[in-house]
């Protein structure tokens, strides 16, 4: 599988995270998928609502209502939810338990390190089949 986000997408999920540090933010991807791309062709930039202001350091949450909207959002054009993007302020690109125990098989869950308040490090991750673990994927971008 590999993410495909246009310069356009990565420059607004730059300023999203950016702009939420040090809490963490997050979105969804809308779009198609073709011959195992997920080609990204709108985002929802989503505002974190884990509930404990002091926690969203390192924890997020986007309400199933948010999830709902952009299913609908999605059909409605021919698209379907790629994934998800959230922000890792001041820790690695990598998924952690609690992001393993939030996931689902097939999406792509893009983690965007960010440290000191810039988005340094892109990493695309999918979870298997069986919850065990996460594989990394490839992020494109393109024009
Ligand atoms: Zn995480």
């Amino acid at each position: 599988m590999i993410l495909r986000l246009r310069q356009a997408h990565q420059d607004q999920i730059r300023a999203h995270v950016e702009g939420g540090y040090p809490a963490e933010a997050c979105g969804i991807f809308l779009g198609r998928e073709v011959d195992g791309v997920r080609i990204v062709e709108r985002l929802r930039l989503v505002d974190n609502r884990w509930a404990d202001p002091e926690e969203q350091t390192h924890r997020f949450l986007i309400p199933p209502e948010e999830v709902l909207a952009a299913e609908r959002e999605a059909v409605a054009e021919g698209m379907e939810i790629l994934g998800f993007f959230h922000s890792h302020p001041d820790h690695p690109a990598r998924p952690s338990n609690f992001d393993r125990e939030h996931a689902w098989p097939w999406y792509a869950y893009l983690i965007v390190s960010v440290e000191n308040g810039r988005a340094t490090d892109w990493r695309v991750w999918e979870l298997r089949e069986d919850r065990s673990a996460f594989i990394e994927r490839t992020l494109e971008v393109v024009p």
